[in-house]
């Protein structure tokens, strides 16, 4: 146990010595300033922030050692996968080395090469428990024409400094060669880091970051950084970004910043993280405030962390000017068309799927019993918005929800319950939302579309040669040996035929199935009618029977009501910022 006494201002020293770039090999060193402790205990966490999911960073350590002041060998023993119990450790400090293997790039977590080094602390730098509220430095010794860059302060060349370890671990650096951008917005410090070639044009990342600042300001009216640093890695079969608490790290493949469909993404992406500052960073549920880097962290309400987020992150675009009204309804448009084709909507409620989100579940069975805690809760939040503007005679909305959380939990280790939740939507309302919060959150309760859009001063309007589609209820991807089923939906006809995941479709109705034209000859057969299929489940071959039916969820696309109310009009121009009579000719 430890039993030391440390100085509050002393210093955890962290150095990373690039060893062998070709072999993503690094030394990293970390100097603590312990007194008179008997034992001390280094772990490595078995996430990282932003990704919930164990895994098992300390799978890439190796070579550990550690040595006092006197430059004696310490003994030391793992007491389990992320732990290293250090004994005899005397008074005049303890330094701990070791080999950290940095190769997980797609994760977001280290990655170090001859261009460049990513840095996330999850997967480097070590800690010991009690030293968590210490402050530290760290050094990189990294090639010479490198920069070092982070949302730590810059305290030297390639060195930073952090108020203590969860700082750190939120801050990663990128260090190398990189196309840079600096600006201010307001009072804030922007800064873009591109690692990476492809068809970005940083002028055009600078103006809707610049665009998106004023939204957040709208929205928060106050911002917990004065410093921001956006980084991007570009590279071939990069996806997916990581928010932190001033700096977020976006991968893309190579040429996904045009046309101005593909940079929409990007942006999207952009605004999602950016809104992560507050909504996650800054205030979160309990259950994950403060972090407990060696296990899971639960809490029903992971769909506020990332569905709420993005539910704004669309929204962000479209009140920044970015997206044009019909892009922000294509983008609805399909999120409610995926819920809908989403069987598990019916299984489990948003609020056990958050609880569960730790769970690496299989494709298929996921398709059929959970929900994605990004879409549906992005649409349940948009329903909770609809409930806060309507009871509260339109006078607040979600966006005093998100306020609120700020300024009552921003910044604090303290973790904001559903009770606080449900207290503060009273509070804007004067009604008890807990029949909403039962039948919506934490229960299963269909959302009727119509009425929502129309609260909303829109509508759908369903595809007219969609109407007629047949429809399986089956999706196909080209495996190894052909096309291969690649999701069925519970009860759908393919569900009732027998197929699943994995089943090679060889033929229908007599002729050769392809993945390309699978859903062209689909709309050849007629529905209700019984057709052979055959197929190769492992080594057997199969024939089986399958009925199209009419696809029970048509296309359809969103418009603004042609005779809005006066309601109607003034719910969308609070909304969006945008007014509803203007919307047709933006298009
Ligand atoms: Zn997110």
């Amino acid at each position: 146990m430890f039993m030391g006494v440390v100085m509050a201002n002393e210093s955890v020293e962290y150095t990373l010595t690039v060893t062998d770039a070709n072999q993503h090999l690094a030394q990293v060193e970390i100097r603590l300033p312990i007194l008179e402790a008997e034992q001390i205990e280094l772990k490595l966490p078995v996430w990282r922030t932003g990704r919930y999911e164990i895994l098992d960073l300390s799978k890439n350590i190796s070579e550990f050692s550690v040595e006092n002041s006197s430059a004696e060998a310490l003994l030391w023993r793992k007491s389990d996968k992320n732990t290293w119990l250090v004994d005899n450790t005397t008074a005049s400090g303890v330094t701990v080395r070791y080999t950290v293997y940095a190769n997980m790039l797609k994760q977001r977590v280290a990655h170090i090469d001859d261009t460049h080094a990513f840095i996330d602390a999850s997967g480097v730098f070590m800690f010991s428990p009690e030293l968590r509220q210490q402050p530290l430095t760290v050094q990189l010794a990294v090639p010479g024409q490198w920069r070092s860059r982070s949302g730590m302060e810059s305290i030297g060349e390639h060195q930073f400094k952090a108020k203590n370890y969860d700082q750190l671990v939120d801050s990663p650096i990128e260090s190398g060669i990189h196309e840079f951008l600096e600006f201010t917005v307001a009072d804030r410090l922007y800064e873009i880091i591109i690692w990476g070639r492809g068809n970005h044009d940083i002028l055009k990342l600078k103006e809707a970051i610049d665009k998106i600042d004023q939204v957040a300001t709208d929205l928060w009216q106050d911002f917990p950084f004065n410093r921001y640093v956006y980084m991007f890695h570009v590279g071939e079969g990069l996806r997916g970004a990581t928010e932190h608490v001033n700096s977020t790290i976006i991968q893309q493949g190579r040429f996904n910043f045009a046309p101005r469909q593909d940079l929409l993404k990007v942006l999207a992406t952009t605004a999602h993280e950016f809104i992560h500052t507050w909504n996650v960073k800054s205030y979160r549920p309990a259950g994950i405030a403060p972090y407990d880097y060696s296990k899971e962290n639960y809490s029903s309400l992971y769909w506020m962390v990332e569905g709420s987020t993005s539910y704004y992150d669309d929204l962000f675009l479209l009140r920044a000017g970015i997206y044009k009204p019909k892009d922000y309804f294509e983008r609805l448009a399909q999120g409610i068309q995926a819920h809908l084709n989403k069987p598990g909507r019916l299984i489990s409620s948003v609020a056990a799927s958050s609880f569960d989100t730790w769970l690496n579940n299989d494709r298929q069975f996921s398709h059929n019993n959970s929900v994605s805690i990004y879409l549906e809760g992005a649409l349940k939040s948009w329903a909770l918005d609809r409930e806060i503007r309507a009871r509260s005679q339109f006078k607040y909305s979600y966006d005093d929800v998100q306020r609120q959380l700020y300024q009552r939990f921003g910044g604090s280790q303290v973790g904001y319950t559903v009770q606080d939740v449900l207290a503060i939507v009273e509070s804007l309302t004067d009604e008890d939302i807990g029949d909403f919060w039962a039948d919506y959150i934490e229960g299963t309760k269909e959302l009727d579309f119509n009425e929502l859009l129309a609260f909303y001063g829109l509508e759908k309007v369903i595809d007219e040669e969609s109407k007629t589609d047949n429809w399986l209820g089956l999706s196909m991807t080209s495996g190894s040996m052909g096309p291969e089923v690649a999701n069925v939906n519970r009860d759908s006809p393919a569900w009732q035929a027998g197929l699943t995941v994995g089943d090679e479709l060889l033929a229908l109705d007599g002729l050769r199935v392809s993945v390309e034209h699978f859903d062209d000859y689909l709309q050849q057969l007629q529905a209700g009618q019984s057709y052979p299929l055959v197929f190769f489940r492992g080594e057997q071959i199969k024939t089986i029977n399958i009925t199209p039916v009419i696809n029970p969820n048509p296309n359809f696309t969103i418009r603004p009501l042609a005779k809005p109310s006066r309601n109607q009009v003034r719910v969308f121009k609070d909304w969006t910022g945008r007014s509803l009579s203007s919307v047709s000719d933006e298009s």
